[in-house]
């Protein structure tokens, strides 16, 4: 009875135990796949039943061994299963394949180990990114973790919708603070930042100030207009506070066009989208009760229904139309366009249609002809403006000779430009980035300027001109 007691208790303890520690050192992982745990657990059981029947002495000596493995495993389980859970566990490995570019403007250093310490963290740990993405999804889900981090976060900052940046030259770039030290500045002009008026932006690498990952915020604040009879602007006062941060507000359309890193434009759209979508979204859509906001700001459940709400980002196809010979492009330009700005044709996809559906059908609605070939460029850019959408960059190709029949409610012009003039148009835009030279031309029909380097119609005008 006891042997039995035995088999069924201390054998698949024993088991699990063995081939725990043989799947994690081979494969890096304690479940494999069912295919290696039952071809691990044959294993480790023919051994067992071998020397149970051909050497029974040491048959015995392996049963006591498993008892008193499954013992420890049992009092160990509880730990065992916390670790996995807890979220002091999201330290960071510090060496291996962390790629992240430091494109923040933050300093982050990665320490040098030695190559058997990178080769156990390979076999062992999931990357830097892996542990980020989870470490994201545990801070928006638990109140009180993302809330605990606050003190220990770094963050940028908008006060109006206009993010404080520093510029250099024709450099411009988002300007970061240690919550701490920016609540004690702010604290000097009697503002306030908080868990309610921040949204989380991402997880921060350890760097040489960090052992762990810390969050990045984007600190929203207001500033109320002074009373008329003080006699101070509101833009004074701006322009001070900015001074004393180390920086200049500017316009948030200003600041993805202008700001040349991809991560920081990201992070910008993430931070107007969620900070804008927290301020309107405030009642139930289903009942009309208040919504709950995470601290996160990234989702907001109603507090009558129980129904989870997130922000909603809108599909936009952006297209650069060219002639069957790649020689010449469509470019258009909007009715509120500065003089002499072409842009790409772009629009909203409606319900019930591919991506690819919206290009084809915005370039008809638009311009009034019919492309046959659409291709996606592999290129997509988040923008904030006037809500979030997600652009997908297409290329398409039309019959120069099809009439062109704009939509005057939302264009000005449409034309076909050949490569060289494009490439002016370019050069041009490198150039003179603010779009200074645009008030000594007087026609506004001629094509002067692309948009400047954030946009995502100049990454694709760019990469057609370069012929990439
Ligand atoms: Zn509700």
């Amino acid at each position: 009875m006891f042997l039995l007691f035995q088999m069924f208790t201390v054998l698949p303890l024993l088991l699990y135990l063995i081939r725990v520690q043989l799947s994690y050192l081979f494969v890096g992982t304690t479940y494999p796949g069912l295919k290696w745990v039952c071809l691990l657990n044959l294993t480790v059981m023919s051994i067992a039943v071998f020397f149970a029947m051909v050497y029974p002495h040491v048959g015995s000596i392996l049963r006591y061994v498993g008892s008193f493995s499954g013992l420890v495993y049992i009092f160990s389980l509880p730990c065992n299963l916390t670790s996995r859970i807890a979220p002091v566990r999201f330290l960071a490995s510090k060496s291996g394949n962390n790629n992240n570019k430091n494109e923040n403007g933050i300093t982050e250093t990665k320490p040098k180990k030695s190559k058997a310490a990178k080769d156990a963290k390979e076999i062992f740990q999931p990357s830097n990114y892996v542990l980020k993405a989870r470490l994201m999804d545990y801070w928006t889900q638990s109140e009180q973790a993302l809330e605990a981090e606050f003190d220990r976060g770094e963050g940028i900052i908008m006060v109006d919708r206009e993010p404080l940046v520093e510029i250099k030259g024709s450099e411009i770039k988002l300007v970061n603070f240690d919550s701490k030290e920016l609540r004690t500045k702010l604290n000097e002009y009697g503002l306030e930042i908080g868990i309610l008026n921040s949204v989380l932006l991402e997880a921060i690498d350890p760097n040489d100030k960090y052992i762990d990952f810390r969050p990045r915020f984007g600190f929203s604040i207001q500033i109320h207009p002074p009373p008329k009879e003080s006699g101070i602007q509101i833009q004074d006062i701006k322009k001070n506070l900015g001074a004393s941060l180390g920086g200049h507000f500017i316009s948030l359309r200003m600041a993805m066009l202008m700001i040349s890193s991809e991560r920081q434009r990201n992070l910008l759209a993430r931070f107007q989208t969620l900070a804008r979508w927290h301020k309107i979204y405030v009642r139930c859509p289903t009942c009309t009760t208040p919504l709950r906001q995470a601290p996160s700001k990234t989702s907001a459940r109603c507090i009558r229904c129980d129904r989870v709400f997130y922000p909603n980002i809108s599909p936009v196809a952006i297209v650069l139309i060219h002639d069957e010979s790649n020689e010449n492009c469509l470019l258009v330009r909007h009715r509120n366009a500065i003089g002499g700005v072409y842009t790409a044709v772009a629009g909203f996809s409606v319900p019930g249609e591919s991506i690819e559906e919206t290009a084809r059908r915005e370039i008809a609605e638009e311009i009034g002809i019919e492309v046959q070939t659409i291709k996606h460029l592999g290129m997509s850019q988040c923008w904030p403006m006037p809500n979030c959408s997600l652009m997908y960059a297409f290329s398409a190709v039309a019959d120069k000779k099809q009439k062109l029949d704009i939509s005057i409610d939302e264009l000005e012009s449409a034309m076909w430009f050949s490569r060289p003039d494009v490439k002016e148009a370019l050069e041009r835009v490198e150039a003179d980035p603010y779009f200074k030279g645009i008030k000594e031309w007087p026609h506004k029909h001629d094509l002067r300027y692309i948009p400047p380097t954030g946009a995502i119609a100049h990454q694709i005008i760019k990469q057609w001109v370069l012929n990439k």
